[in-house]
C-alpha cells in the first residue's frame, strides 16, 4: 500500500508540506504529477513557456528521485480520469496534496477527494504556498480583510520562526518507494514546441533584498526586482525559505511583497466572485467602450505612449513585465481606453510566464479601481509622467522600442487629458446607476 503525493504548484522535494506528511505516513511514497488537459487544451499558442518550464522541472524531479532509487509518476489527462485509472492500478492508502485557492482547483480537488473517498482512500491537503492562509489573518471581528494595510500589519505582527520553519523532508527520503524510473511525457507528446529561452535563476541575493526598496520601481535596472515570480508560481522555490531570507534583512519591503501575495490568495479564497466579477460589484456597471481595434493596438504595444508600448513588447517578447509597468499598462487599458479589465487580465493570463490567477486578478482590479484595495477611480495615471519618474533616461523604453525617434513609431492613440476626463465621467455614471 502506497502513499501518493500529488504535486501541482509545489514542484520541489525540499520543504514541501504535503510531501512531508506523505513521508511521515509510514508507507512508501510515490509522487504524482498530472499535465492537466483541462488547462492545456485551452492554450492556443503551442509554444508556451509555462508548459516548457513544467516539463523541465518534472524532468529535474525525475532525476533527483532516480538518484534515490525512486521515481515520479506522470500522466497527461484530466485529473479525475487519471485518478480513476491510478486507483485501479495501485493499492493506495492515502493521497497528500497542498491546498490551492483557485475556484477550478478547489472544485477539482473536491471531485477527486470524493472519488478517493468512495474507494476508502484519504485525501489530505496542507498549507504550503503561502505563509498565512484562509482564516489565519483575520480582522478583530473575525472577518477577512479587504484592505491591505491593516492585513499587512497583522500579517507582519504574527510572523515568527514557527511559520517560517522548513519541513525537513530530507530526513525521510528512505521512505520514497523504490521503483524503476517511469516515463515522462515530452513537450512534443503533448503537442507543444519549445520556446527555447533560459528561465530566470532560482535564487536571489541578499544584496538584492537589501537594495530592493531603492531599485524595485525602475524597470531599466538589471536587478531591479528578484524575477522569482515564476518559481513562486510553480513552487520550484519554497516561499518559507524566501520569506526567512527576506525577514533577516533590515529592510522589510521585499517581505511585504510576499505579504501582498498572501493577501491576494486570501481574497480569492474568501471572495471567489472576483474571478469573474468586480470585487466591488457596482464596478460591473461601468459601460466599457471595448473597442477591439484599440485593444489590438494595446496588445501589440502600438499605443503611441512609449512606456505602455515598451511594457507590452516586453510581455510579448519574454513573457514577463516589470511590476511598475504592469501597473501603467493595466491602468492605460482600463482608464484611457475604457476597456473591461477582464480583457486585459485574460491577455496577461495568456502571456505571463508567472501567470497566477490571484495576483493577476488583484493587480487588474487594483488598476481598474474595482478591487479590494483600489485607489479612488478619479486617480488616473499619466503614462508620460510615470515614464519621466521611473525611466528618466528612457533606457527601458528605448530597449523595447528601438524605432522611437522614427516616423514609424505611432502618435499617441488618445490624448491624455481628454481620456482622463472621459474615464472619470464614465466611471461616475456607471457607479451612480
Ligand atoms: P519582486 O518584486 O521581486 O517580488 C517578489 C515576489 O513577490 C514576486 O515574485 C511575487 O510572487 C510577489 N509579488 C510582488 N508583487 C506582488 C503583487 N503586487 N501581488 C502579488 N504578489 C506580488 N504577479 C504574479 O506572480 N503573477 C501574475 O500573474 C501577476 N499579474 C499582475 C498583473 C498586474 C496588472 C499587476 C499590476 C501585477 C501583477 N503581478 C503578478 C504582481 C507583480 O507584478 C509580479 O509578481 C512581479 O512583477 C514579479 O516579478 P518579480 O518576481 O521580480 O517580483
Amino acid at each position: 500500500t502506497l502513499s501518493l503525493v500529488w504535486l501541482r504548484r509545489d514542484l520541489r522535494l525540499h520543504d514541501n508540506a504535503a510531501l512531508y506528511h506523505a513521508l511521515k505516513s509510514g508507507r512508501p511514497v510515490l509522487p504524482v504529477f498530472i499535465f492537466d488537459r483541462t488547462i492545456l487544451d485551452d492554450l492556443d499558442d503551442r509554444r508556451d513557456r509555462r508548459v516548457e518550464f513544467l516539463v523541465q522541472e518534472i524532468d529535474r524531479l525525475r532525476d533527483e528521485l532516480a538518484k534515490m532509487g525512486s521515481a515520479i509518476l506522470v500522466r497527461y489527462g484530466k485529473p479525475i480520469d487519471v485518478w480513476k485509472e491510478l486507483t485501479g492500478q495501485y493499492t493506495i492508502g492515502d493521497v497528500f496534496a497542498n491546498y490551492d485557492y483557485e475556484v477550478y482547483a478547489k472544485e477539482r480537488d473536491k471531485a477527486v477527494s470524493e472519488l478517493l473517498a468512495e474507494k476508502g482512500i484519504g485525501f489530505h491537503t496542507s498549507k504550503d504556498q503561502t505563509i498565512f492562509d484562509r482564516d489565519e489573518v483575520l480582522s478583530g471581528k473575525r472577518t477577512p480583510y479587504t484592505v491591505f494595510t491593516p492585513y499587512s500589519r497583522n500579517w507582519h505582527g504574527k510572523l515568527n520562526t514557527f511559520y517560517l520553519k522548513a519541513y525537513p523532508t530530507e530526513q525521510y527520503t528512505n521512505q520514497f518507494w523504490k521503483t524503476s524510473v517511469l516515463t515522462v511525457p515530452t513537450l512534443a507528446d503533448m503537442n507543444f514546441q519549445p520556446v527555447g529561452e533560459p528561465f530566470p535563476a532560482r535564487t536571489t541575493s541578499d544584496k538584492l533584498l537589501d537594495t530592493y526598496d531603492k531599485t524595485r520601481d525602475f524597470p531599466a535596472l538589471p536587478h531591479s526586482t528578484s524575477q522569482l515570480s515564476m518559481h513562486l508560481r510553480f513552487g520550484t522555490i519554497s516561499v518559507r525559505d524566501l520569506a526567512r531570507q527576506a525577514n533577516e534583512t533590515d529592510d522589510k519591503t521585499f517581505l511585504n511583497e510576499l505579504c501582498w501575495r498572501d493577501f491576494y490568495f486570501q481574497v480569492l479564497d474568501h471572495f471567489p466572485h472576483v474571478e469573474r466579477h468586480s470585487f466591488r460589484r457596482q464596478y460591473d456597471q461601468i459601460e466599457w467602450r471595448n473597442n477591439e481595434d484599440e485593444f489590438d493596438k494595446w496588445c501589440r504595444g502600438e499605443t503611441g505612449y512609449p512606456i505602455v508600448d515598451a511594457g507590452m513588447r516586453q510581455l510579448n517578447t519574454i513573457g514577463w513585465m516589470h511590476n511598475r509597468v504592469r501597473m501603467i499598462t493595466a491602468s492605460f487599458l482600463c482608464k484611457h481606453l475604457l476597456i473591461d479589465w477582464r480583457w486585459g487580465e485574460a491577455y496577461f493570463g495568456k502571456k505571463l510566464r508567472d501567470y497566477d490567477l490571484s495576483a493577476n486578478n488583484g493587480g487588474w482590479q487594483w488598476a481598474a479601481g474595482s478591487g479590494t484595495d483600489a485607489a479612488p477611480y478619479f486617480r488616473v495615471f499619466n503614462p508620460d509622467r510615470q515614464a519621466k519618474r521611473f525611466d528618466a533616461k528612457q533606457e527601458y523604453i528605448r530597449h523595447w522600442i528601438p524605432e522611437l525617434d522614427t516616423k514609424s513609431y505611432p502618435q499617441p492613440m488618445v490624448e491624455h487629458s481628454m481620456a482622463r476626463q472621459r474615464a472619470v465621467e464614465t466611471y461616475k455614471k456607471g457607479l451612480a446607476k
